[in-house]
């Protein structure tokens, strides 16, 4: 295993940042994602993102989360409680991302225990889903932004925690804008067949956000870099 330095460290409050700014990009980012599935799916993504982060609101207001494990359960808890096929996904995956670090017993993961849970939730939501990178779904952004993560990490002892979440994030970006050439082989938009042509997929936009609002989260700006979807 690799050696931690203090930096490959997750700040404090990394949970709550990540959580709240990807919160917020989703909020601002819905009717985009919804005009994608409209375009090349059956219209509801928006909807469900809508409805996933009601859920979080009314827990995070209830159970007044403060560890990164806590932030992350009331986060997956809320997709799970969504319909589509990407409620439950996203639920498992952010399940999945909850338990980053737990067996150390520390309040946050370090960044390579991080980038250990993404790919424990890539495997699941392919376990589950069968999609492979290619099929025009959230793997498409999610594999590459893993790969890019332990890649950043494991190339340079130097390099921050920081550091490797804009090189997840840009790997993240591009594969997500990159949908767009490609044809939908799963979910409601494989229907639609080469329609779906020219549309980035929305649920590999939403996993990009995801990453990007990890990078934020950590970097302690909070802002997620949204303004590429639509
Ligand atoms: P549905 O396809 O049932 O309408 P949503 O609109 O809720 O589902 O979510 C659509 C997103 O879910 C797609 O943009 C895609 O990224 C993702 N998705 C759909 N099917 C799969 C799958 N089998 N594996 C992984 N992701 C999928
Ligand atoms: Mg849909």
């Amino acid at each position: 295993m690799t050696e931690q330095t203090p930096s490959r460290t997750l700040p404090a409050g990394f949970g709550r940042a990540f959580v709240l700014t990807l919160r917020e990009a989703l909020e601002g980012a819905a009717d985009d994602l919804g005009d994608l599935d409209r375009r090349a799916g059956d219209g509801d993504f928006g909807t469900n993102v809508r409805t996933a982060m009601k859920h979080l609101d009314a827990t995070l207001e209830t159970d007044e989360p403060s560890s990164y494990r806590e932030y992350l359960t009331a986060l997956y808890m809320a997709w799970l409680g969504v319909g589509g096929t990407s409620g439950p996904l996203f639920g498992m995956f952010f399940r999945d991302l909850a338990k980053a670090g737990e067996e150390s017993g520390a309040d946050v993961p370090t960044a390579a225990q991080f980038a250990d849970a993404l790919a424990a939730g890539q495997a699941t939501v392919q376990r589950y889903g069968e999609a492979t990178v290619g099929d025009k779904t959230m793997i498409d952004s999610l594999d590459p932004a893993v790969a890019a993560l332990r890649a950043a990490l494991e190339a340079d002892p130097e390099t921050s925690a920081v550091e490797a979440l804009f090189a997840a994030e840009d790997a993240a970006v591009e594969a997500a804008t990159a949908t767009a050439e490609t044809t939908a082989r799963r979910g409601r938009a494989s229907y639609v067949g080469d329609a779906s042509q020219g549309v980035i997929d929305p649920g590999a936009a939403a996993m990009a956000l995801v990453i990007s609002s990890a990078r934020a989260g950590a970097d302690g700006s909070g802002v997620a870099h949204c303004g590429w979807i639509a």
